[in-house]
Protein backbone atom coordinates (compact mmCIF):
# COMPACT_ATOMS: atom_id res chain seq x y z
CA UNK A 1 0.00 0.00 0.00
CA UNK A 2 1.39 3.69 -0.49
CA UNK A 3 0.91 5.54 2.12
CA UNK A 4 0.35 9.29 2.18
CA UNK A 5 2.73 10.48 4.42
CA UNK A 6 2.23 13.83 6.44
CA UNK A 7 4.62 12.43 9.95
CA UNK A 8 7.67 14.96 8.06
CA UNK A 9 9.81 15.94 4.95
CA UNK A 10 12.50 13.14 6.70
CA UNK A 11 10.33 10.56 5.01
CA UNK A 12 10.64 11.41 1.41
CA UNK A 13 12.08 8.52 -0.70
CA UNK A 14 14.86 9.38 -2.84
CA UNK A 15 13.64 9.78 -6.90
CA UNK A 16 14.09 7.26 -9.78
CA UNK A 17 16.34 9.85 -10.82
CA UNK A 18 18.45 9.76 -7.76
CA UNK A 19 18.39 5.78 -7.34
CA UNK A 20 20.12 5.53 -11.25
CA UNK A 21 22.65 8.38 -9.99
CA UNK A 22 23.02 6.75 -6.71
CA UNK A 23 24.14 3.05 -8.62
CA UNK A 24 25.83 4.73 -11.44
CA UNK A 25 28.30 6.91 -9.42
CA UNK A 26 31.47 7.43 -9.03
CA UNK A 27 33.11 6.34 -5.57
CA UNK A 28 36.38 6.22 -3.67
CA UNK A 29 36.99 6.45 0.22
CA UNK A 30 36.77 9.57 1.20
CA UNK A 31 38.65 9.32 4.62
CA UNK A 32 41.28 9.23 1.68
CA UNK A 33 39.92 12.11 0.21
CA UNK A 34 39.12 9.86 -3.06
CA UNK A 35 35.27 9.99 -3.68
CA UNK A 36 34.92 12.72 -6.38
CA UNK A 37 31.02 12.94 -6.14
CA UNK A 38 31.59 13.76 -2.31
CA UNK A 39 33.91 16.18 -3.73
CA UNK A 40 31.56 17.61 -6.13
CA UNK A 41 28.70 17.70 -3.69
CA UNK A 42 30.47 19.53 -1.07
CA UNK A 43 32.23 21.75 -3.72
CA UNK A 44 28.63 22.36 -5.24
CA UNK A 45 27.21 23.04 -1.59
CA UNK A 46 30.03 26.00 -0.87
CA UNK A 47 29.65 27.29 -3.83
CA UNK A 48 25.41 27.82 -3.37
CA UNK A 49 25.57 29.09 0.39
CA UNK A 50 28.57 31.51 -0.56
CA UNK A 51 31.33 29.76 1.54
CA UNK A 52 34.63 28.45 1.35
CA UNK A 53 34.33 24.53 1.73
CA UNK A 54 31.27 22.15 2.95
CA UNK A 55 31.83 18.47 4.47
CA UNK A 56 29.18 15.61 4.23
CA UNK A 57 27.85 14.61 6.79
CA UNK A 58 25.71 11.71 8.23
CA UNK A 59 22.71 13.96 9.50
CA UNK A 60 21.13 17.42 10.72
CA UNK A 61 21.90 16.42 14.10
CA UNK A 62 25.26 15.40 13.28
CA UNK A 63 26.14 18.77 10.99
CA UNK A 64 25.23 21.13 13.80
CA UNK A 65 26.47 18.80 16.76
CA UNK A 66 29.49 19.15 14.73
CA UNK A 67 29.46 22.38 14.26
CA UNK A 68 29.35 23.20 17.97
CA UNK A 69 32.32 20.66 18.57
CA UNK A 70 34.74 22.40 16.08
CA UNK A 71 33.16 26.44 16.75
CA UNK A 72 33.66 25.57 21.05
CA UNK A 73 36.21 24.31 23.59
CA UNK A 74 34.86 22.07 26.83
CA UNK A 75 33.08 24.49 29.00
CA UNK A 76 31.97 27.37 26.59
CA UNK A 77 28.78 28.76 26.27
CA UNK A 78 26.47 28.43 23.11
CA UNK A 79 23.61 31.42 23.02
CA UNK A 80 20.65 29.72 21.86
CA UNK A 81 16.62 30.19 21.29
CA UNK A 82 14.79 28.08 23.96
CA UNK A 83 12.93 25.86 21.12
CA UNK A 84 15.54 25.33 18.97
CA UNK A 85 16.68 21.45 17.48
CA UNK A 86 19.65 21.85 19.00
CA UNK A 87 17.85 21.96 22.84
CA UNK A 88 14.50 20.56 22.03
CA UNK A 89 15.76 17.28 20.04
CA UNK A 90 19.21 16.45 19.93
CA UNK A 91 18.99 14.30 22.55
CA UNK A 92 21.44 16.53 25.16
CA UNK A 93 24.21 15.68 22.41
CA UNK A 94 25.86 18.95 22.93
CA UNK A 95 26.38 17.80 26.43
CA UNK A 96 28.20 14.51 25.35
CA UNK A 97 29.84 15.50 22.35
CA UNK A 98 31.21 19.14 22.58
CA UNK A 99 30.97 19.32 26.56
CA UNK A 100 29.37 23.10 26.07
CA UNK A 101 26.58 24.54 28.64
CA UNK A 102 23.73 25.74 26.38
CA UNK A 103 22.61 29.44 27.66
CA UNK A 104 19.17 29.39 26.15
CA UNK A 105 17.54 32.75 25.71
CA UNK A 106 13.49 33.44 25.14
CA UNK A 107 12.36 32.28 21.85
CA UNK A 108 9.30 34.53 20.09
CA UNK A 109 8.13 32.26 17.73
CA UNK A 110 11.89 31.31 16.57
CA UNK A 111 12.85 34.98 16.72
CA UNK A 112 15.59 35.90 19.06
CA UNK A 113 15.79 38.93 20.62
CA UNK A 114 19.04 40.74 19.58
CA UNK A 115 19.22 43.09 22.89
CA UNK A 116 18.78 39.73 24.78
CA UNK A 117 21.76 38.09 22.93
CA UNK A 118 23.63 40.88 24.03
CA UNK A 119 22.70 40.70 27.60
CA UNK A 120 24.00 37.00 28.09
CA UNK A 121 27.51 37.18 26.43
CA UNK A 122 30.07 37.63 28.76
CA UNK A 123 31.78 40.81 28.08
CA UNK A 124 34.79 39.82 30.24
CA UNK A 125 37.03 37.47 32.33
CA UNK A 126 36.32 36.31 35.03
CA UNK A 127 37.38 33.43 37.23
CA UNK A 128 33.80 32.00 37.39
CA UNK A 129 32.85 32.53 33.92
CA UNK A 130 32.46 30.46 30.63
CA UNK A 131 33.21 32.08 27.62
CA UNK A 132 30.76 32.40 25.21
CA UNK A 133 31.84 31.00 22.16
CA UNK A 134 29.12 30.46 19.78
CA UNK A 135 25.85 31.89 19.05
CA UNK A 136 23.64 29.47 16.92
CA UNK A 137 20.40 30.40 14.87
CA UNK A 138 17.56 28.34 12.93
CA UNK A 139 15.91 29.29 9.46
CA UNK A 140 14.00 28.07 8.81
CA UNK A 141 12.88 27.42 12.37
CA UNK A 142 11.48 23.62 12.85
CA UNK A 143 8.23 25.08 14.18
CA UNK A 144 7.34 26.14 10.77
CA UNK A 145 8.82 29.89 10.76
CA UNK A 146 10.68 32.18 8.50
CA UNK A 147 13.02 33.86 10.62
CA UNK A 148 13.45 37.70 8.58
CA UNK A 149 16.97 38.24 7.63
CA UNK A 150 16.72 41.76 9.70
CA UNK A 151 16.98 39.99 12.53
CA UNK A 152 19.75 37.93 11.28
CA UNK A 153 21.65 41.10 10.46
CA UNK A 154 20.76 42.49 14.18
CA UNK A 155 22.59 39.59 15.63
CA UNK A 156 25.28 39.51 13.29
CA UNK A 157 26.30 43.18 14.18
CA UNK A 158 26.18 42.11 18.13
CA UNK A 159 28.60 38.60 17.24
CA UNK A 160 30.95 41.22 15.39
CA UNK A 161 31.04 43.72 18.01
CA UNK A 162 32.26 40.54 20.77
CA UNK A 163 33.92 38.61 18.22
CA UNK A 164 31.34 35.51 18.61
CA UNK A 165 31.26 33.18 15.82
CA UNK A 166 27.39 32.45 14.37
CA UNK A 167 26.00 28.69 13.39
CA UNK A 168 23.01 28.99 11.54
CA UNK A 169 21.03 25.49 11.79
CA UNK A 170 19.74 25.60 8.24
CA UNK A 171 17.88 21.94 8.37
CA UNK A 172 15.62 23.88 5.84
CA UNK A 173 17.44 26.78 4.73
CA UNK A 174 16.14 26.49 0.93
CA UNK A 175 12.54 26.41 2.46
CA UNK A 176 13.48 29.66 4.09
CA UNK A 177 15.39 31.06 1.29
CA UNK A 178 12.27 30.20 -1.11
CA UNK A 179 9.85 31.69 1.42
CA UNK A 180 11.69 34.91 1.61
CA UNK A 181 12.46 34.85 -2.26
CA UNK A 182 16.12 35.48 -1.90
CA UNK A 183 19.29 33.65 -3.09
CA UNK A 184 20.43 31.66 0.14
CA UNK A 185 23.93 32.89 0.02
CA UNK A 186 21.74 36.37 1.78
CA UNK A 187 20.77 33.98 4.30
CA UNK A 188 23.97 32.16 4.63
CA UNK A 189 25.94 35.41 5.14
CA UNK A 190 25.14 36.23 8.05
CA UNK A 191 26.62 33.21 9.56
CA UNK A 192 29.89 31.60 10.33
CA UNK A 193 28.89 28.23 9.54
CA UNK A 194 25.38 26.24 8.54
CA UNK A 195 24.02 23.00 8.43
CA UNK A 196 21.71 21.68 6.41
CA UNK A 197 20.28 18.50 5.19
CA UNK A 198 19.85 16.51 2.16
CA UNK A 199 17.28 14.00 3.75
CA UNK A 200 14.41 16.11 3.93
CA UNK A 201 12.16 17.90 1.05
CA UNK A 202 15.53 17.46 -1.03
CA UNK A 203 14.58 13.91 -0.77
CA UNK A 204 18.04 12.68 -0.54
CA UNK A 205 17.76 9.49 1.44
CA UNK A 206 20.31 10.26 3.57
CA UNK A 207 23.19 12.93 4.26
CA UNK A 208 23.30 16.59 5.55
CA UNK A 209 26.31 19.26 4.68
CA UNK A 210 27.89 21.77 6.76
CA UNK A 211 29.72 24.82 4.97
CA UNK A 212 32.41 27.00 6.31
CA UNK A 213 35.60 28.85 5.43
CA UNK A 214 38.10 26.73 4.96
CA UNK A 215 40.12 26.62 7.86
CA UNK A 216 37.05 25.60 10.10
CA UNK A 217 36.05 22.48 7.59
CA UNK A 218 39.23 21.34 7.77
CA UNK A 219 39.15 21.61 11.84
CA UNK A 220 35.83 19.59 11.60
CA UNK A 221 36.85 16.89 9.41
CA UNK A 222 39.21 15.61 11.99
CA UNK A 223 36.00 16.60 14.69
CA UNK A 224 34.15 14.38 12.47
CA UNK A 225 36.61 11.78 12.25
CA UNK A 226 36.27 11.84 16.04
CA UNK A 227 32.31 11.37 15.95
CA UNK A 228 32.96 8.33 13.33
CA UNK A 229 31.75 10.17 10.81
CA UNK A 230 34.46 9.29 8.01
CA UNK A 231 32.94 7.32 5.60
CA UNK A 232 34.47 5.67 2.64
CA UNK A 233 32.60 5.09 -0.83
CA UNK A 234 30.14 7.81 0.64
CA UNK A 235 30.07 8.80 -3.14
CA UNK A 236 26.82 6.82 -3.10
CA UNK A 237 25.01 9.28 -1.02
CA UNK A 238 26.14 12.41 -2.32
CA UNK A 239 25.20 11.36 -5.87
CA UNK A 240 21.61 11.56 -4.47
CA UNK A 241 22.36 14.91 -3.04
CA UNK A 242 23.91 16.68 -6.02
CA UNK A 243 20.55 16.08 -7.19
CA UNK A 244 19.24 17.98 -3.95
CA UNK A 245 21.41 20.56 -4.84
CA UNK A 246 21.07 20.72 -8.46
CA UNK A 247 17.10 20.38 -8.98
CA UNK A 248 15.18 19.35 -5.87
CA UNK A 249 15.71 23.01 -3.88
CA UNK A 250 14.10 24.86 -7.00
CA UNK A 251 10.86 22.84 -6.53
CA UNK A 252 9.82 23.70 -3.07
CA UNK A 253 7.53 26.04 -3.83
CA UNK A 254 5.26 23.27 -4.62
CA UNK A 255 5.32 21.96 -1.05
CA UNK A 256 4.88 25.32 -0.03
CA UNK A 257 1.85 25.81 -1.92
CA UNK A 258 0.51 22.28 -1.18
CA UNK A 259 0.72 23.32 2.70
CA UNK A 260 -1.50 26.58 1.84
CA UNK A 261 -3.72 24.74 0.02
CA UNK A 262 -4.41 21.89 3.24
CA UNK A 263 -4.60 24.53 5.86
CA UNK A 264 -7.40 26.32 3.61
CA UNK A 265 -9.22 22.83 3.58
CA UNK A 266 -8.25 22.37 7.10
CA UNK A 267 -9.40 25.22 7.88
CA UNK A 268 -12.90 24.66 6.19
CA UNK A 269 -13.77 22.23 9.38
CA UNK A 270 -15.34 24.93 11.79
CA UNK A 271 -13.62 22.69 14.68
CA UNK A 272 -9.97 23.08 13.94
CA UNK A 273 -7.90 25.92 14.31
CA UNK A 274 -5.03 26.73 11.79
CA UNK A 275 -2.20 27.73 14.27
CA UNK A 276 -0.62 30.80 12.38
CA UNK A 277 0.15 31.61 8.89
CA UNK A 278 1.67 28.77 6.61
CA UNK A 279 4.94 30.13 5.51
CA UNK A 280 7.28 26.87 4.42
CA UNK A 281 6.01 22.92 4.31
CA UNK A 282 4.42 22.97 7.35
CA UNK A 283 0.85 22.83 8.89
CA UNK A 284 0.14 23.48 12.73
CA UNK A 285 -3.66 23.36 13.74
CA UNK A 286 -5.51 22.40 16.87
CA UNK A 287 -8.64 20.40 16.92
CA UNK A 288 -11.15 22.16 19.26
CA UNK A 289 -13.32 18.68 19.63
CA UNK A 290 -14.00 16.08 22.18
CA UNK A 291 -12.76 12.98 20.14
CA UNK A 292 -10.16 10.08 20.64
CA UNK A 293 -6.46 11.06 19.18
CA UNK A 294 -5.77 6.88 18.78
CA UNK A 295 -9.23 6.13 17.02
CA UNK A 296 -8.27 8.90 14.72
CA UNK A 297 -4.69 8.07 14.06
CA UNK A 298 -5.48 4.23 13.53
CA UNK A 299 -8.52 5.62 11.03
CA UNK A 300 -6.24 7.43 8.97
CA UNK A 301 -3.65 4.84 8.96
CA UNK A 302 -6.63 2.41 7.93
CA UNK A 303 -6.99 4.20 4.84
CA UNK A 304 -3.92 5.06 3.97
CA UNK A 305 -2.72 8.17 5.64
CA UNK A 306 -0.04 8.83 8.08
CA UNK A 307 0.26 10.90 11.04
CA UNK A 308 1.75 11.51 14.10
CA UNK A 309 0.00 12.02 17.13
CA UNK A 310 -0.30 16.07 18.34
CA UNK A 311 2.58 17.47 20.23
CA UNK A 312 0.56 19.90 23.25
CA UNK A 313 -2.75 18.94 21.34
CA UNK A 314 -1.16 21.01 18.02
CA UNK A 315 -1.24 18.87 14.85
CA UNK A 316 1.93 19.05 12.55
CA UNK A 317 1.04 18.04 8.52
CA UNK A 318 3.86 18.24 6.53
CA UNK A 319 4.25 18.46 2.76
CA UNK A 320 6.84 17.48 0.65
CA UNK A 321 8.10 15.79 -3.10
CA UNK A 322 5.10 12.47 -2.44
CA UNK A 323 2.52 14.87 -1.26
CA UNK A 324 0.35 16.13 -4.37
CA UNK A 325 -3.16 17.73 -4.61
CA UNK A 326 -4.77 14.85 -4.40
CA UNK A 327 -3.64 13.25 -1.50
CA UNK A 328 -4.56 16.39 0.19
CA UNK A 329 -8.36 15.74 -0.74
CA UNK A 330 -8.02 12.51 0.13
CA UNK A 331 -6.87 13.23 3.76
CA UNK A 332 -9.36 15.43 3.88
CA UNK A 333 -12.31 13.73 2.47
CA UNK A 334 -10.79 10.81 5.50
CA UNK A 335 -11.13 13.51 8.35
CA UNK A 336 -14.30 14.65 7.45
CA UNK A 337 -15.64 10.88 7.48
CA UNK A 338 -14.09 10.36 10.98
CA UNK A 339 -15.42 13.53 12.61
CA UNK A 340 -18.84 12.26 11.01
CA UNK A 341 -19.50 8.73 11.28
C1 LIG B 1 15.50 17.88 11.10
C2 LIG B 1 16.24 18.98 11.74
C3 LIG B 1 17.54 18.77 12.23
C4 LIG B 1 18.20 17.41 12.33
O1 LIG B 1 18.18 16.60 11.28
P1 LIG B 1 18.38 15.01 11.41
O2 LIG B 1 18.92 14.69 10.08
O3 LIG B 1 17.02 14.47 11.69
O4 LIG B 1 19.34 14.75 12.50
C5 LIG B 1 18.21 19.85 12.75
N1 LIG B 1 17.64 21.05 12.82
C6 LIG B 1 16.39 21.29 12.40
C7 LIG B 1 15.83 22.67 12.48
C8 LIG B 1 15.65 20.26 11.84
O5 LIG B 1 14.40 20.50 11.43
Amino acid sequence: MKFIDLRSDTVTHPTEEMRKAMSEAEVGDDVYDEDPTIKKLEFLAADILGKEAALFVPSGTFGNQLALFTHCNKGDEVILGDDCHIVQHEAGASAVIAGVQLRTINSDHGILNPKEIESKIRKFEDIHYPKTGLIALENAHSNGRVIPLKNFKEIREIADNYNIPIHLDGARIFNAATALNVDPKKIAKYADSISFCLSKGLCAPIGSILVGNSEFIEKAKKKRKIMGGGLRQAGVLAAAGIISLEKMRFRLQEDHENAKYLADQLSRFDFIDIIENVEINMVFFKINKEFNKKDFILFLRKNGIKINPPDENIYRFVTHYWIKKEDIDKTIKFIEKFFNQ
